[in-house]
């Protein structure tokens, strides 16, 4: 049976996890990442991580058949680079594939880590059998990934589509993609913290609880929020033409109802397409969606038996 190592590197920590051919993890450990150690640093832990999971999983040393990568963007899934240098200072135009692949022998890939997720979420959680299919991730940021015809969608230098950045709303706060009123500056974790400071609220937990309890200040930017994130969801199916619209992240681990119920009203007014077309699920996966989706980089090329 086939088996992947999987990792899932952010700003704070790292996952490494040994995935067996159903995507389940037999073993992880989390680091934490260390950016400013230096990459050969980093490089150097993680090959002993990768060697300690091995070991845990109960599998003999160097028994998988590769190593997949999910990593906070921007990354270069082609040539194996790393280049972020908002989350992972002085790692620029870093190559993490080859000297894993030399030091375990086996193939590795890299991938963004909201396509990581998706795959995750297309190879063991809510988007199996659906395809095409999107996922939106609203944590601080908003994330978004495309996967049409098993294959997920790239841009003309290999990005995932910047969903995050759907322009929904006019006259809305200025964001750092260039534009006011894209569905982050109004619908991310940090554009309902913020908006809720202002209005003496400190936290996005504190602000939907204000307006569920009908605060009018909260409720202004719920309802912000919700709007925003219908009118992406409009964009979204209108242009993808999706079987499933995945939500993950914070925010919807626990609003999830709230903002479906939103884009599910929305899209019934649409005559393009039957609102039944699609279906806006949670993910399943949570955490695990960037871990199980770059172990699933090995393992769907891999023969199941
Ligand atoms: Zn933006």
């Amino acid at each position: 049976m086939p088996k992947a190592i999987g990792i899932d590197i952010g700003g704070t920590k790292i996952a490494v996890a040994a995935v067996d051919h159903n995507g389940c993890i037999r073993a992880r450990l989390v680091l934490p990442t260390e950016a400013e150690l230096g990459f050969g640093r980093a490089v150097e832990r993680l090959s002993q991580a990768i060697a300690a999971v091995v070991l845990e999983a109960g599998w003999p040393p160097g028994d998988f058949h590769g190593i997949g990568i999910g990593c906070a963007g921007p990354v270069d899934p082609r040539r194996g680079l790393i280049n972020n240098p908002y989350t992972l200072p002085g790692w620029d135009n870093c190559d993490i594939v080859t000297p894993l692949r030399d030091r375990f022998e086996v193939p590795v890939s890299l991938e963004n880590d909201a396509d990581a997720a998706l795959l995750g979420e297309y190879f063991a959680g809510a988007g199996r059998g659906f395809d095409p299919a999107v996922m939106l991730t609203f944590w601080t940021w908003i994330g978004g990934a495309v996967l049409i015809g098993g294959q997920v969608y790239r841009g003309a230098n290999g990005e995932h589509p910047e969903l995050g950045h759907i322009h929904v709303a006019p006259n809305s706060p200025l964001c750092y993609c260039g534009i006011q009123g894209c569905l982050e500056a109004l619908a991310s974790g940090t554009a309902v913290t913020e908006a809720g400071r202002r209005a003496g609220l400190p936290d996005p937990r504190a602000v939907f609880a204000a307006a569920r309890a009908r605060v009018p200040a909260a409720q202004t930017i719920v309802d912000r929020a919700l709007h925003a994130a219908a009118t992406a969801a409009w964009t979204i199916c209108h242009t993808f033409l999706p079987q499933r619209l995945i939500l993950g992240g914070g925010l919807m681990e626990e609003h999830f109802t709230l903002f479906a119920t939103a884009m599910q009203r929305r899209l019934a007014t649409a005559t393009q397409f039957t609102c039944d077309a699609v279906s806006i699920v949670p993910a399943l996966l949570g955490n695990d969606a960037g871990l199980v989706g770059a172990a699933s980089l090995v393992l769907r090329g891999q023969d199941p038996s």
